[in-house]
């Protein structure tokens, strides 16, 4: 438990209030006014909410929304410009580098999942061009028939 607390010491964004919530099921998911989320960001407010951190797999949630407010996606109009598959690759990069950099492994569960939403967000805006990088992220060794 300590050692989760001190990884999120590192990369709590400074000014930033960040919420635990009770998570409602399994999937570690608490009840927003956006609807079932584990992790949500509001840049407005400065506010972070993730449910409980109590295991890899809340804190990952954590340090993806970190990553959101660390790579700057918030920081510029870049956040219009930039494909959200981008922008969900960098964070979930961002939590991956972050939980090893802890001495943490990354959950096989939770890398599945992160694959498997950055492809979620290719297909959502499937007129914009990916980097070989998100790509490869996303699809692996099948990355270029997605080209
Ligand atoms: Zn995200």
């Amino acid at each position: 438990m300590t050692k989760l607390r001190d990884i999120m010491t590192v990369h709590w964004p400074h000014g930033w209030v960040v919420y635990e919530r009770t998570p409602i099921n399994s999937k570690g998911q608490f009840k927003s006014v956006v609807g079932l989320v584990a992790g949500l960001t509001r840049p407005e407010l400065k506010i972070i909410e993730v449910s409980d951190v109590v295991c890899r797999e809340t804190l990952y949630v954590f340090l993806h929304e970190c990553g959101h407010v660390n790579c700057g996606h918030f920081a510029s109009d870049d956040e219009e410009s930039l494909p959200l598959a981008q922008h969900e690759y960098e964070a979930e990069t961002y939590a991956i580098n972050a939980m090893r950099a802890g001495g943490l492994s990354v959950p096989r569960k939770t890398l599945k999942g992160a694959r498997e939403y950055v492809r979620k967000c290719i297909e959502e805006e499937p007129d914009r061009i990916q980097t070989k990088e998100v790509l490869k992220f996303a699809y692996g060794s099948r990355w270029r028939q997605h080209c």
